[in-house]
This record gives structure tokens, sequence and C-alpha cells, in this order.
């Protein structure tokens, strides 16, 4: 185990506080992440002030996370030290049922897990987030980040990109289309 530290909530009406938690060390197909840059979701604010009613003090929020690799398991062969990497909002799945089998691993139909507030598949443990100075991953769960894109700017691709992504590539939308992104914020990242 390694200590980290991080930002947490510690109750629905506390304000997010320094914490000192552990890391779990890297499974063989784990990558170790020290984390330079997370987005703010709005689902972050949700879950510290347990809007939904299903936190799990205390949390530790953050699922646009970006950083760079700081070690890898003794299965990982996409990633290596140093490589700038994002984590999104999940950080595991059952990796085999049909969903995970299309690369749907969000619609796993065991439950995804989520980067924080989510249960560990293998030791039952609370998962915590990018409001944090390391993170450790499965590499399935692992995405690039290109050069040219600048770091912190990327952080909110991970989420609220991704939202409105997604469905422009699912519809097949081409340059010259037009659309209607109907939201506010880092979801109309791509406008
Ligand atoms: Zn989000
Ligand atoms: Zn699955």
């Amino acid at each position: 185990m390694a200590t980290a530290k991080g930002y947490a909530a510690e109750s629905a009406d506390s304000k997010l506080a320094p914490i000192s938690f552990e890391r779990r060390e890297p499974r063989p197909d784990d990558v170790s992440i020290e984390i330079d840059y997370c987005g703010v979701c709005h689902t972050d604010i949700h879950f510290a002030q347990n809007d939904w009613g299903v936190t799990q003090f205390p949390v530790i929020p953050g699922h646009e996370i970006i950083g760079r690799v700081t070690a890898v398991g003794s299965d990982v062969t996409d990633y290596k030290v140093g490589d700038t990497v994002g984590v999104g909002c999940m950080v595991d799945s059952c990796r085999s049922c049909s969903a995970c089998e299309s690369g749907l691993e969000q619609y796993c139909l065991e439950g995804m897990t989520a980067t924080y507030n989510g249960e560990d598949r293998y030791d039952g443990s609370i998962t915590y987030g990018g409001y944090s100075d390391r993170v450790v991953v499965s590499e399935r769960f692992v995405v690039k980040v290109p050069e040219k894109l600048d770091p912190a700017s990327a952080a909110p691709i991970l989420c609220a990109g991704i939202t409105t992504y997604s469905p422009l590539r699912h519809y097949g939308v081409r340059p010259g289309d037009k659309v209607g992104v109907i939201g506010m914020g880092a979801s109309a990242i791509w406008a």
C-alpha cells in the first residue's frame, strides 16, 4: 500500500478537507498514476453533498483525471512510466459480459465500478477519486492523452466532453453538419 493525499468530504454538510489514505500496490494489469489535474464535474458536488442518498463517507470525488504513469504492473502492455494518461468515471467492470466484450463497459451487466464511491471487485474497498495525488487503475480503464493536447484542458473531456462526443460519433456527425447541444458548461466542449 502507498499513502496518498486527497480532498474528502466527511459528511453531506462538511467542506472538502485534506485527508491521507491508502492506494493499493499495482496488480499485474494496473497502472500507477501521479495526478496532475482533475476536472470538477457536477456529479462530484452531488456526491459530496449526498444529493442522491448513496454516498459512502468519506468521499474523495473526481473522475476527470489527468496524470503521468509512475509504475506499471507486470502484465501491462499499453503504458510505460512517463506516459500522460487519463481516467474517466469508471475503473473496472466484469470484463467478460456481452457489454464488456463489446467495449461498452459502462453498460456492464454486473455494473461498472465507479472511479469513486464504487466498490473494488477484488477486495471490496471503496474507490477514491481524482481529488488526490495518485491513483491505481487497470490499464483497461486508462486512456492515452495525446501530446498535442494541453493536459489541464484535456481533463474535462473525460466526463463532460465524452458525454457530447459519444452521440456525435454514434450518429456519424461530420464536419459541416448542424447539431444542437442542449446544456451548458463543459458538455459543449466540442462546440
Ligand atoms: Zn462527471
Ligand atoms: Zn461486464
